[in-house]
């Protein structure tokens, strides 16, 4: 690395925050980016020079911002941490991405930093030659743009693979370059867990920024509210350890508020004891949907504050072959097979049973198996109503009658999840602060409902579009006639038609755009870090589907 010397951390912040700030506001007017790099180690001089439209190594002559930021990054990192179009690494990088649409944009380069100071460089860079980037964790939002971009730097998280337990069992330091199942695979080895992803191969990192719905969240909350604290890398390259104690502000923020404030290096999570579960997945046919539907409406405004180590989730789709049939996945945090918070699914015969004893990390390799792999086309998007047992019904009638409109168009699966936000799981969230999400206990509970799409032909896209547009209009609609209707959308599942941000409420948004313009007066996180889902705009994607 052709930086002066490797700085420390938390040196780092005090040499830009000196040079920056030497004050209250955080980053003052006339920041100098130049003087930022230098007090990192970036002989700024050595470095080529801004020059509009000057080719860059990516031969792309009409955008030259960032082919020259590339060419910085290459000349300080080597060419190892910085991947190019038209080499095999760089479109296994790309191949990588959940979904095609993402997987198809063409960065100008790829960037592996391996430190938190050379994410700051980064961030710098970025600024210096004013080239729009995007941050990629485990590369699973499906949208075109969520975490990757067309032109530009995508930094990709992956070499930040830490797992750390503390000594005194309380906590765990978790790199954002993991995939849950390695961070479960790894606090179990000390008879712990954490508040994660339900699927082995999902990203830390925006799982947590966006929310986080995880087996434990009944007792927990999210995973968002279950972290101690956060590294975050600032618009001015400081790195800054974000908690209930030290910026509570952005703290609250990053509960929800997505990659709009930084970029995050470690995740400091609160640990829990944990061994073997419970838990799997039953297969039900159509005759069973209404018992399915009574326990899951029973475990909502009931069961669930029973035994708040339960979790029920239930999904609907049709097979070729077999017909429609429900997925009900359930889980207890505790080694004990069907306890009674499950007594109402245990009169529900299923064609198939997967329940048993397992750890987590085995709840999430089973929970994956029969997924798509990486690399079909993918869409989803997620919608929340009050819990209604009549609107249940109607729900999974307008789903049907609606998926049999595409039927026979070629598809890998389209299913639709229903899964609880148990009051348990709202009161949990209000912990150190709350969070950004606008979930208010008093007008829960509620469920979630989310839908995902995959095929192959990407030609086939706008039909699953919009038949899913089309059975969230008509069940908004019969949930407002009832009164049962809720505006948040989860950032998580969204597509790019909506607004999750803007589902948060006003008051929530405007708190988000106030503690961004306070922490980034330029506001590079909106108009330089460009992907996903932004504080000034609405659904990255206006138009109808
Ligand atoms: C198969 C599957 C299973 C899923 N299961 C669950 C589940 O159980 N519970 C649940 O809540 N959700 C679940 N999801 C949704 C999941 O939470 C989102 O897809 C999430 O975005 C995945 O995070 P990622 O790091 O893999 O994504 P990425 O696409 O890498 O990133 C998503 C967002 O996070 C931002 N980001 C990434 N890294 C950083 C960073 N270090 N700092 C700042 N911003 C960053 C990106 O810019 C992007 O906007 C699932 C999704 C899939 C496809």
């Amino acid at each position: 690395m052709r930086v002066a010397c490797i700085v420390p951390v938390a040196v780092l912040a005090a040499g830009i925050k000196a040079q920056a700030t030497g004050g209250a506001v955080f980053e003052p007017q006339g920041f100098n980016v130049t003087a930022a790099l230098e007090s990192l180690g970036v002989d700024v001089s050595a470095l080529p020079e801004v020059e509009p439209e000057t080719p860059g190594l990516s031969g792309r002559s009409s955008y030259a911002p960032c082919p020259l930021a590339c060419s910085s990054l290459t000349y300080l990192f080597g060419s190892d941490n910085v991947l190019y179009e038209g080499s095999a690494v760089y479109d296994a990088f790309t191949a990588s991405y959940w979904a095609a649409q993402q997987g198809a944009l063409s960065p100008s380069c790829v960037f592996k930093p391996k430190t938190t100071a050379e994410v700051s460089i980064l961030v710098l860079i970025a600024r210096f030659y004013q080239c729009p980037f995007a941050v990629r964790g485990g590369g699973h939002a499906a949208w075109a743009g969520a975490s990757n971009i067309e032109d530009g730097i995508t930094v990709s998280m992956e070499n930040f693979k830490q797992v750390k337990v503390s000594a005194d069992l309380q906590t765990v330091d978790v790199g954002p370059g993991l995939r849950w199942v390695d961070v479960f695979t790894e606090v179990e080895k000390s008879g712990l867990s954490v508040v994660g992803g339900r699927m082995a191969p999902v990203g830390v990192p925006g799982l947590i920024l966006g929310g986080g719905i995880s087996h434990f969240s009944n007792k927990r909350g999210w995973a968002c509210d279950n972290v101690a604290s956060f590294q975050l890398v600032t618009a001015s390259g400081i790195a800054i350890n974000v908690s209930p104690t030290s910026y509570a502000d952005l703290y609250w923020a990053l509960r929800g508020g997505g990659n709009n404030f930084g970029i995050v290096t470690k995740f400091k999570l609160v640990a829990f004891p944990l061994g073997q579960m419970w838990g799997g997945q039953r297969i039900y046919t159509e005759d069973k949907f209404p018992a399915i539907l009574d326990a899951l409406h029973h475990f909502t405004v009931e069961g669930s504050a029973t035994d708040l180590d339960a979790a029920q989730i239930a999904t609907f789709a049709t097979f070729p072959g077999v017909g429609k049939v429900s997925f009900g996945n359930l889980h207890y945090a505790k080694p004990i097979a069907n306890a009674p918070v499950f007594d109402l699914w245990a009169n529900i015969a299923a064609i198939q049973d997967t329940t048993g004893f397992r750890t987590m990390s085995g709840m999430a390799n089973l929970l994956n198996e029969g997924a798509p792999a990486p690399g079909a086309y993918e869409t989803w998007w997620g919608i929340s109503l009050k819990m209604d047992r009549e609107l249940l019904t109607f729900v999974i009638d307008t789903f049907f009658a609606q998926e049999a409109t595409v039927a026979n168009v070629e598809k890998i699966l389209l299913i639709m999840a229903i899964q609880p936000v148990t009051t348990g799981a709202l009161n949990a969230m209000q912990k150190n602060g709350g969070n950004a999400l606008g979930l208010n206990p008093a007008n829960g509970p509620y469920f979630i409902v989310n839908f995902n799409a995959a095929w192959n032909v990407a030609a086939d896209g706008p039909q699953f579009h919009q038949v899913i547009n089309n059975i969230i209009r008509l069940v908004k609609a019969e949930a407002q006639r009832r009164n049962f209707d809720n505006d948040f959308v989860y950032m998580n599942y969204g597509s790019e038609y909506q607004d999750p941000i803007g589902s948060y409420g006003a008051a929530n948004k405007l708190k988000l755009q106030n503690i961004s313009k306070k922490y980034d007066p330029t506001q590079l996180f909106q108009y330089l870090h460009t992907a996903g889902y932004k504080l000034v705009k609405g659904a990255p994607n206006p138009g109808p589907p």
